[in-house]
C-alpha cells in the first residue's frame, strides 16, 4: 500500500471535506487492516484529533467513540455489564491484546468483515451508528447497505438492557479468524439471536426471533423449533476454513446450546 498524503484532521467536517476531495482517500482508524491492503490512496485522514477515543456511559445508553481501541472497549466496566459479559467476551477473542490496543472498534465495524466477531454480537443489541454528516442508522441498516462509504462514524450507541447473552466464536485455534460465531441475548425485547463468519457477514435470524418472540415460555421443545428455523432459514455456505454441512451442524449445537442459555 501507498499512501501519498497524511491529514490529520482538525473538525469532523475539516476531515469529511478532506474525505471528499479524491476517491481514493480514506480514513485511518487502529490501520491493522489497512496496512495488509494493497490498494494505494492520494491521503489518509487521521482522525486522533477529534477526541473519538472516549466511552460514555449515559442514563439508558452507552456512547462509543469510533477510535476506541478494542482493548479499551472489551475492559470498559459498562460493556462487561452488557449481557453479563458476552460482548467484552466477544471483542477478547480477536488475536492478543497488543492487536487490540491498535485495532479500533469504528474499523471493525465499518469494513463489514464476514467473519467479525464484532459484528454478530453488536447485532443483538439495539445499536445505532452515527455518521457525519448523514446521522443515525441500525448496525442492520449498515451492513445491508451498499456502495463506497463517503461519510465518518462518528460513534457508536449502544441502548442498556437488563438481560443475558451467550458468545460463541469456533476456530481452528485461538488466534484464527471463526470457522462461525453466535451470539445469542434474551432481554425486555425478547430474544435476538445473529450469525457470522457462514462465511457471509453476521445476519439476524429474524424467523427465528419471531417463532420464540410471540411465546410466553420457551420449552425445549420450543428451542429445537427455532434451531430448525435458523437452519431453514439462514444461508451457510463453504470455504476453505470450513464445509458448508460443517457450519450447519454447528449452528445447530450451539444456537440449541445459546438458547438454553439464556433462557431463564
Ligand atoms: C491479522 C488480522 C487478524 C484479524 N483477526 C480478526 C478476528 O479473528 N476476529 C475479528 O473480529 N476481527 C479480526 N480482525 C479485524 C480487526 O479486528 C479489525 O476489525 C480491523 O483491523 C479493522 O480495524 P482497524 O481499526 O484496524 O481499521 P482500519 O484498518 O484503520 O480501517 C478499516 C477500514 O475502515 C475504514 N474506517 C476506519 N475507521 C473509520 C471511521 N471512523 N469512519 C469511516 N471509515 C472508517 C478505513 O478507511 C478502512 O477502509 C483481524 C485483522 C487483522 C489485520
Amino acid at each position: 500500500m501507498e499512501i501519498k498524503n497524511y491529514y490529520r484532521a482538525k473538525t469532523l467536517e475539516d476531515a469529511y471535506l478532506k474525505l471528499n476531495e479524491h476517491s481514493s482517500n480514506i480514513i485511518a482508524g487502529g490501520g491493522a487492516w489497512l496496512k495488509m491492503s494493497t490498494s494505494d490512496h492520494e491521503t489518509m485522514v487521521d482522525l486522533s484529533g477529534l477526541s473519538l477515543n472516549q466511552i460514555d456511559e449515559r442514563k439508558d445508553s452507552i456512547e462509543i467513540g469510533s477510535l476506541v481501541t478494542l482493548r479499551d472497549f472489551e475492559t470498559n466496566p459498562s460493556i462487561k455489564a452488557l449481557g453479563k459479559g458476552y460482548i467484552s467476551e466477544a471483542a477478547g477473542s480477536v488475536m492478543g491484546v497488543g492487536f487490540r490496543n491498535v485495532a479500533s472498534i469504528g474499523g471493525s465495524i465499518i469494513g463489514k468483515f464476514p467473519f467479525s466477531d464484532l459484528i454478530t454480537p453488536l447485532l443483538t443489541l439495539n445499536i445505532k451508528l452515527k455518521f457525519y454528516p448523514e446521522g443515525e442508522m441500525t448496525l442492520e441498516e449498515y451492513i445491508k447497505s451498499k456502495g463506497r462509504l463517503s461519510s465518518i462514524l462518528t460513534h457508536i450507541i449502544i441502548e442498556k438492557e437488563n438481560g443475558k447473552g451467550y458468545f460463541k466464536k469456533v476456530g481452528n485455534t485461538v488466534l484464527d479468524f471463526s470457522i462461525l460465531n453466535i451470539a445469542i441475548y434474551h432481554g425486555i425485547h425478547g430474544y435476538r439471536i445473529a450469525l457470522g463468519s457462514r462465511p457471509g457477514v453476521g445476519t439476524l435470524a429474524h424467523e427465528a426471533m419471531d417463532y420464540l418472540n410471540q411465546l410466553k415460555t420457551v420449552s425445549d421443545s420450543d428451542i429445537n423449533q427455532a434451531v430448525e428455523l435458523v437452519l431453514n432459514h439462514i444461508r451457510f455456505g463453504g470455504n476453505e476454513a470450513a464445509e458448508e454441512s460443517y457450519r450447519r451442524e454447528l449452528a445447530k449445537v450451539y444456537v440449541a446450546r445459546g438458547l438454553k442459555e439464556v433462557t431463564v
